[in-house]
């Protein structure tokens, strides 16, 4: 199986030492950040994650600890959404943009950067009491001074499946994609569910497809803003299946011979394939090629 995007992340993210305050300041000294603006992060003219280290005129930005690569602290600092980008040593690529030309370890170090910068900049007021809160433990946690309460980053479990039958698999085109995209069916676990129970009701909305078994093989964070995608196959009952017309505004029973092709030529019947940073890609791919 090939490697997905925003996975494979090596760094050591000392958790047992990163909520002491003097151990992060001494971490910050010998420390390297990966400047973000408008969330898009610093990309060297050799396409590498662009780590610099701290300047002065960063004093105030928002910065977070990453984890140790060997021994080299890494962080990340928040540069705002100004409308010039800061002058420095490099190009501010959008994050999926620069997954396709980043190395793998260091899409998967940008990923984890902006899932928790991002955070950063929508959580700076306490959802309990309304004040200020405060970063801490290098940003692995956000307490509210005045009524105590601790935040934690999140991270938002989205289910996303193949519905199989026999050699078949069925694609589907969402109302909001462009350009003749058809992928996997997807949606966010609600309070309460299961996996399973998850991707049984995503699909009964979105194509009223009846589903028994349901296997779950890969996952992916996906920072846009905080997703983990959780890959599955579901093995549906029989072949009918009737679209909801608004999410979903197409889909397509294809066999295995024909993903095979769709893999290879990239378009197939004027289906777009999705992008090889997408787990739908990958799950597609594992089961026509497996
Ligand atoms: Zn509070």
């Amino acid at each position: 199986m090939d490697p997905i995007s925003f996975t494979g992340n090596p760094l050591d993210r000392a958790s047992a030492e990163r909520p002491g305050e003097a151990w992060i300041a001494a971490r910050r000294q010998t420390g390297r950040f990966l400047p973000f603006w408008q969330m898009k992060p610093l990309v060297t003219a050799n396409a590498k994650a662009a780590f610099l280290p701290w300047r002065a005129d960063w004093e105030g930005r928002t910065s977070v600890f990453l984890g140790l690569d060997n021994d080299q602290p890494l962080f990340a600092v928040d540069l705002g959404k100004n409308e010039t980008p800061p002058s420095l040593d490099g190009e501010f690529h959008d994050m999926r943009a620069a997954a396709f030309v980043l190395p793998g370890r260091d899409t998967a170090i940008a990923g984890q950067a902006k899932a928790l910068l991002d955070w950063h900049a929508r959580h700076g007021f306490c959802p309990n009491c309304g004040h200020a809160t405060e970063l801490k433990d290098g940003g692995y946690r956000r307490l509210c001074p005045q009524c105590g309460a601790e935040h934690f980053p999140r991270t938002d479990p989205v289910v996303i499946m193949l519905p199989v039958f026999g050699d078949e698999c069925l694609v589907g085109r969402n109302s909001r994609f462009v350009g003749g995209l058809f992928s996997a069916f997807a949606g966010f676990v609600e309070p309460g569910e299961t996996l399973e129970e998850a991707v049984r009701r995503e699909l009964m909305e979105e194509t009223a497809l009846k589903v028994g078994a349901v296997r779950y093989a890969r996952s992916q964070p996906w920072p846009f803003p905080s997703s983990l995608m959780l890959g599955c196959y579901a093995e549906a009952l029989s072949k009918d299946f009737t679209i909801d017309g608004e999410e979903i505004a197409e889909a397509r029973w294809i066999s295995k011979t024909q993903a095979r092709q769709w893999l290879k030529d990239e378009v197939l019947d004027e289906m777009r394939i999705p992008a090889t940073i997408a787990i739908a890609h990958h799950l597609l791919k594992d089961w026509a090629c497996e």
